[in-house]
């Protein structure tokens, strides 16, 4: 134990500059802290908490990430979160109503767009014609799929099967009866939910499902009361909504609030590990220590970050050392992380529009998995009409983000006979200016670009540059696309970016309740996973939003709400 007896440097220590970290600062410095008298004893005097937020990497944001490719000054790319849902009180209403950030509806799924499945090139409509899908499905599969029941809800339409309550009941009844079903006799809670699902579908229908969701973890064995809450917890009118500076104006926005109301922010600072210490009133607080060597001291610790990046502290201290009570290990390890990536290719026109392609996204097994067609620059408000430069979104997970993954550090030979005319180049680690060259085999009509003009632009362009795509990855992308949407004659494509959240300290996009676990009270154990200790975790991955920014509020509003007994927010929409 360190012993300070000294008053401590903070009141609280945050740790990690995700949506959770800076949402907890601002929402602690702007709370009314009558209703909690330990934050307004420990604010003393001047009313005032004082409030330390310790972020390893250089930027505030995590897993939300925006950037603006060169030549679209118009256009914000997300290789993180993106969107939030009109369902998501706690995004919604602090969007909406609190940071007043403009957004506008997202298309998702448009009849007209592809599906390519097992090489054959169908539309999206088609997925509701079982005579048209290339997948030898049983008779009553085949029976069942129709104008309103697409391949995608196979899944559904399986599990009610085995729990046929589950398509009359919503919201907390939902809740309630999934949290004490059983099946043969076992707590749903400790089925996996592919098991089950292989109990009411045949592989194909399995494999045909997994891949008209677009999300191959949402066909995974996790948790059957979370996986199927995933599919059956929704409202069917529910509207997705895109931020119009890009999703990553929600943190900037919290950051500004929270240090413009004297909050601490400390960037480049990674936290290695933390022990007990006694302070000056005999209390115990903790000691954080920094990778730079440097110390601090605060009466309470929240660690806002997902699991990996706690497996990355050292193993020290009352919560992660050797003397920790087991519980907090398993507490940690009822989550798992899922590869997830994003990859963003600019073309100098939107060739996919001669397709009758515009909006929303199209679906195939390779890969590429999910293609948005992001964005054209001339048609944003503002922007020159004349500047074609067009983005689409690779969007994948698990098998198709570790296929990606695989060209990461791979230099394209100069006999490969994928270039089609491409130069070779190399991988992400070139420096930008050379990495931009490599796309330039046309002049690129760059000149329609106007400056970086606002910080927020060139944050944004800096995150853009900072994660080029390597050039193997742009010329495999290139030919997907080309087999994908049966096209031969399409220009190269001029620029890309790319992210992998597989890369530590995150450990995975996303994260899913292992099955074993009662994630509803896991979620309020691991906000405080000792007792006597004030160590408080929050974030998605233990959550019960996961996958969700919506999840990462929600765990912050349990450390504030249930631990500090702070009341709720004032913007929350119902
Ligand atoms: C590809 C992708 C698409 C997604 N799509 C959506 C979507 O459309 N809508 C949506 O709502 N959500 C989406 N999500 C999920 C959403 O992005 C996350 O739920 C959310 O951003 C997680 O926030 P967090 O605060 O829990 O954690 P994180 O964002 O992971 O933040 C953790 C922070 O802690 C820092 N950190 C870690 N270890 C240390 C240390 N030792 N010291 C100091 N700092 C440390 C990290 O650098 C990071 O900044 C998506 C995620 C991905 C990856």
């Amino acid at each position: 134990m360190h012993s300070s007896g000294a008053s401590p440097h903070y009141d609280i220590a945050i740790v990690g500059g995700g949506i959770s970290g800076v949402y907890t600062g601002y929402r602690l410095l702007s709370a009314d802290l009558s209703a909690s008298p330990q934050l307004k004893a420990w604010a003393g005097s001047t009313g005032k908490l004082k409030v330390g937020l310790f972020e390893g990497s250089e930027r505030i944001g995590g897993r939300i990430l925006s950037a603006q490719p060169p030549g679209m000054p118009h256009v914000t790319c997300e290789l993180g979160g993106m969107r939030y849902m009109s369902s998501q009180p706690l995004i919604r209403g602090l969007v909406e109503n609190e940071l007043k950030i403009t957004s506008r509806k997202q298309v998702v799924i448009d009849d007209k767009n592809l599906a390519y499945l097992r090489g054959h090139h169908l539309s999206i409509a088609q997925l509701c014609d079982p005579n048209a899908l290339p997948y030898n499905l049983l008779d009553e599969e085949k029976a069942w799929i129709g104008p309103k029941n697409t391949a995608a809800s196979l899944m559904s339409w399986s599990i009610a099967k085995l729990l046929p309550q589950v398509n009359s009941l919503t919201g907390t009844a939902l809740h309630q009866y999934l949290q004490t079903a059983e099946i043969d006799g076992t707590p749903l809670y400790q089925h996996g939910f592919w098991n089950l699902l292989a109990r009411g579908m045949s592989f194909e229908a399995y494999s045909l499902a997994r891949a008209a969701v677009g999300y191959d973890c949402l066909g995974v064995n996790g948790n059957a009361v979370d996986l199927i809450l995933e599919f059956f917890d929704f409202t069917p009118d529910v509207e997705y909504f895109l931020m119009d500076g890009g999703y990553e104006t929600v943190p900037w926005g919290l950051q500004n609030r929270y240090t413009d109301a004297g909050g601490e922010l400390k960037t480049g600072t990674w936290l290695s590990r933390f022990e007990a210490a006694t302070l000056d009133d005999g209390t115990t607080g903790a000691c954080l220590h920094f990778r730079d060597g440097t110390s601090v001291t605060a009466r309470a610790v929240v660690l806002a970050m997902p699991k990996r990046s706690l497996q990355l502290l050292q193993t020290d201290g009352p919560v992660l050392g050797p003397q920790a009570p087991a519980h907090v290990g398993e507490l940690i390890n009822a989550v798992q992380g899922f590869p997830f990536d994003k990859l963003f290719i600019v073309y100098p026109e939107p060739w996919w529009e001669k397709l009758g392609l515009s909006a929303g996204r199209s679906l195939t097994d390779l890969p590429i998995r999910q293609c948005y067609y992001w964005a054209v620059e001339g048609k944003q408000q503002g922007a020159d009409p004349k500047n074609t430069n067009s983005t689409l979104m690779a969007y994948s997970d698990m098998t198709g983000a570790e296929f990606w993954g695989g060209l990461r550090e791979m230099p394209l030979g100069p006999n490969d006979a994928r270039t089609g005319g491409l130069r070779a180049g190399r991988h992400r680690t070139a420096a930008v200016g050379e990495a931009r060259k490599l796309f330039a085999r046309q002049a690129v009509p760059f000149q329609a670009a106007r400056a970086a003009t606002t910080h927020s632009d060139s944050r944004l362009r800096h995150n853009w540059d900072s994660h080029k795509a390597p050039h193997a990855m742009v010329v495999e992308m290139h030919r997907q696309l080309k087999l994908m949407h049966n096209v031969q004659d399409i220009p190269d494509p001029i620029d890309a970016a790319y992210m992998d959240w597989t890369d530590d300290p995150f450990g995975g996009g996303v994260h899913l309740w292992n099955s074993g676990h009662k994630s509803w009270e896991v979620l309020d154990r691991m906000t405080q996973p000792v007792a006597d200790f004030p160590c408080y975790v929050c974030g998605e991955a233990y959550s019960t939003n996961q996958t969700w920014a919506e999840g990462a509020l929600q765990t912050a509003e349990c450390i504030l709400q249930k631990r500090f007994r702070l009341a709720a927010p004032g913007w929350v929409k119902p």
